[in-house]
């Protein structure tokens, strides 16, 4: 391939950056020209694209968002749209492309794979909600952010002798709320993947405060939600001073930990890789930790599931 596109669609995640700026090096050391596409599918519909030079992708490695923008493209989700892409794609002489996103901009590339232009998605979400991979770029820098400001509510709560009620990112799935609930020693960790039971948190927090806890710390994932309520709840039903604190984007930026910079550009190299070697329509992956690929509908088929011993453990060690 003498050309090939980048584009980073859907949410942001720390360590995009670091993605891009390696599937360019890549390209540009096999000799490729490497566009940049600006604001996910949208640059590629409009033709917004940049080229990439060694220096272009200088001193990103280290900054959250992402340097092409991100954005989700509605008129990509028609064959319409889809074709208007291919267009622009054998216009620019895009010969292959590198989505930066989840799973709807992998059906994307997944289409535009199928009318011949080949796509290769890197899983990049902080959710780490991705099922055929057990990482996804940005999720360990979330985790970190996340579990820095609880540090900070504790700090506050223990003076207060408060139940605080934090709420996290993490979509529909719980792998945030889990791990920053096991780090921040969480009385109770609410996860969408276990029905929510605010009788056993009480229960938890009665048993915790019997052997002389006096502040307490409630994770909820977003997939559940409703932290002001449980929250209410718990002061109603215990008589603790309770507050709900929901951290939002915050989970979303900042500079991208180590794990998040070393995963992305091993999957940014690899991605290129299977470019330059004619390969399209994959999603790249870590499995067992090791980079690997998979057909993107097959990817997009698989399932995974929330490490229920972890819950265990989370729950078994907090008093
Ligand atoms: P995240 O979940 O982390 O935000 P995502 O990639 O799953 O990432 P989506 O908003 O689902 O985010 O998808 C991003 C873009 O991918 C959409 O705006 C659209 O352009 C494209 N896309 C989504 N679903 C499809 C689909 N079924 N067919 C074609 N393109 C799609």
């Amino acid at each position: 391939m003498k050309t090939i596109g980048v584009l980073t669609s859907g949410g942001d995640a720390p360590g995009m950056n670091a993605a891009i700026r390696s599937v360019a090096r890549t390209g540009l050391q096999y000799g490729m020209k490497v566009l940049g596409v600006m604001r996910g599918y949208n640059g590629l519909i409009n033709g917004d694209m940049i080229e990439l030079n060694m220096r272009s992708v200088s001193d990103i490695i280290n900054r959250g968002g992402t340097m092409l923008y991100t954005a989700r493209c509605k008129e990509f989700k028609d064959m319409a749209g889809v074709q208007k892409a291919k267009e622009t794609c054998l216009k620019a002489g895009i010969e292959g492309l590198v989505v930066i996103g989840g799973d709807g901009s992998f059906r994307g590339a997944g289409d535009l794979s199928s009318i011949g232009i080949p796509c290769v998605g890197i899983p990049g979400t902080i959710d780490n909600d991705i099922a055929c991979t057990d990482y996804t770029i940005g999720y360990d820098t979330a985790m970190n952010t996340a579990m820095d400001m609880v540090d900070r509510i504790r700090d506050t709560a223990q003076s207060h002798d408060r139940c605080s009620v934090v709420e996290v990112m993490g979509r529909n799935a719980g792998y945030i709320a889990l791990n920053t609930g096991i780090a921040v020693g969480a009385s109770y960790i609410l996860v969408p993947e276990i029905k929510p039971d605010i009788d056993a948190v009480i229960e938890k927090i009665e048993k915790s405060r019997a052997l002389g806890k006096k502040h307490f710390i409630v994770v909820v994932a977003e997939g559940i939600g409703h932290a002001k309520e449980i929250a209410q709840e718990i002061e109603e039903k215990t008589g603790i001073e309770s507050r709900e604190t929901i951290l939002g984007h915050v989970q979303r930026g900042g500079n991208p930990t180590v794990t998040d910079r070393v995963v992305a550009s091993q999957m940014g190299y690899h991605a290129v890789e299977l470019l330059h070697q004619g390969i399209g329509n994959r999603v790249v992956a870590q499995k067992d930790g090791k980079i690997v690929d998979y057909d993107i509908q097959e990817a997009l088929k698989m399932k995974k599931e929330l490490p229920m011993e972890l819950y265990k453990v989370a729950h078994d060690i907090s008093f």
